[in-house]
């Protein structure tokens, strides 16, 4: 069954559309945009922001202070760990309702939700924590596209650490079993975890194994020059900085999400733009761990494209992910406007939504016919926006705005009234509970 949806203002890849009705079919996916008038659903709606990096389990950490003295990202992953290894398949599906359900409120209605946390905390092998985020992103109504983690060392040419034991699948043969186990039940995608984490042979095997494969390309995430510490390790390693020994060795493509490459050089900026690879940013999470800032604006000047990922989790709100990235260009560069497009159907909301549907295999990010019906409504009420003509809003929210200023997201043509949901209620319960347990 068909079903339609009004609004005043549309935001398509054209610009943006005064009076239209869009037409959702019973899978949930656009099938036609046509003039349409009022009664309306909303005054303006955008694309619902892909969440293209996530680790749903780390929205248990908010407030978790890392220990000893250097308080580097390396401090904080030890804390994390701690966490990490005591939470169970049943405590996992309540942090990511809830993480995925705060998305939903925050502008986001697709996940890429890189996954390690694979075994349970007794070492028993099985599909129970895989289930428990797919259970989740049903709960809470978010589009998932599950990415099973390969973790096999614990760092350039080092055996794994006892508390990274719940991630490790010791071979690649043995990975794509467990990935391939979990087809049908959700969307997926492949992430080798880093080059610290999974060396050049197991990455030749992914690579070949997929070649080999009929399946349609999956993207293939990976976290890459996040830390000096791990740029410089690599270059002892390899004798060369990560993205392009990752070049060189493997080969980069479309499908390839290189999230974070905060410390690309030029000429690895380069090699990403010419290979049509995506590089996913995450600048709450990377200003939070001290990670340096990533050249965005001269890779975005020379045609570069990102998507952005809440990854830690900390602090769910897309418009604000955004503003993190722009202004951390402003402060770096002494300069305005750094990241948005040149034309006004382009703002850096858009651009980065777009960016979005590689990191998830999906038609994602886009308002357009054979998209899913994914949106975000933003509140025409809100202060920000009074006296401003709809062309205004997302560079005033952009500046300006939060989560707050959503007044519903929609995935599949589903309305989700999850802002308002939040500001009502406090914490569920049941996530209240699991958080006493965990923290205890
Ligand atoms: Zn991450």
């Amino acid at each position: 069954m068909t079903s339609s949806l009004s609004f005043e203002y549309l935001l398509t890849p054209d610009g943006l559309e005064h009076g239209r009705r869009v037409v959702v079919d019973a899978h949930g996916m656009v099938t036609a945009i046509e003039p349409g008038g009022p009664p309306y659903d909303g005054v303006l709606a955008l694309p619902g922001m892909p969440n293209a990096h996530s680790h749903a389990f780390q929205r248990a950490l908010v407030g978790v202070r890392d220990a000893g003295d250097a308080h580097s990202f390396w401090t904080w992953r030890s804390a994390m760990y701690k966490v990490a290894n005591r939470i169970t398949p049943e405590q996992l599906e309540v942090i990511a309702t809830e993480a995925f359900r705060e998305m939903l409120a925050g502008g986001y209605t697709s996940v890429a939700e890189f996954h390690y946390l694979h075994h349970l905390p007794d070492g028993h092998r099985g599909f129970e924590m895989a289930q428990a985020l797919i259970a989740a992103a049903r709960a809470s109504g978010i589009r998932m596209t599950l990415l099973p983690v390969l973790y096999q060392r614990g760092g350039f040419g080092q055996p794994p650490l006892t508390e990274q034991r719940r991630f490790i699948y010791e071979s690649v043969p043995e990975y794509l079993e467990f990935v391939r186990a979990l087809r049908g039940r959700c969307v997926l995608g492949l992430a080798p975890h880093s080059l610290r984490a999974v060396p050049f042979e197991a990455l030749r095997a992914l690579r070949n194994a997929l070649a080999d494969s009929t399946d349609p390309a999956l993207p293939i995430h990976i976290h890459i020059s996040e830390q000096r510490l791990e740029v410089e390790e690599c270059r002892q390693f390899h004798g060369r900085s990560p993205i392009e020994a990752l070049h060189e060795e493997v080969g980069l493509g479309p499908d390839w999400q290189l999230v974070h490459a905060t410390h690309a050089t030029a000429h690895e900026l380069e090699l990403i733009r010419v290979s049509g690879a995506n590089v996913v940013l995450c600048p709450l999470t990377e200003a939070q761990l001290g990670d340096g800032f990533f050249p965005a604006a001269e890779y975005r000047a020379s045609g570069g494209r990102f998507a952005i990922g809440s990854d830690s989790n900390a602090r769910i709100d897309a418009v604000e992910e955004l503003r993190c990235a722009e202004f951390g260009q402003r402060l770096r560069l002494e300069r305005r406007v750094r990241l948005g497009g040149s034309a006004p159907h382009e703002p850096l909301w858009s651009l980065t939504a777009n960016a979005g549907a590689a990191a998830l295999g999906q038609p994602v990010g886009r308002i357009a016919a054979g998209c899913c019906a994914d949106f975000v409504v933003l509140d025409h009420e809100a202060p920000i926006f009074a006296g401003l003509s709809p062309e205004a809003w997302p560079e005033a929210w952009l500046l300006a705005g939060s989560a707050a200023q959503i007044a519903a997201c929609y995935v599949g043509g589903e309305r989700h009234d999850h802002y308002g949901a939040l500001a009502r209620t406090g914490a569920p319960p049941r996530f209240a509970r699991v958080m006493r347990e965990l923290l205890a």
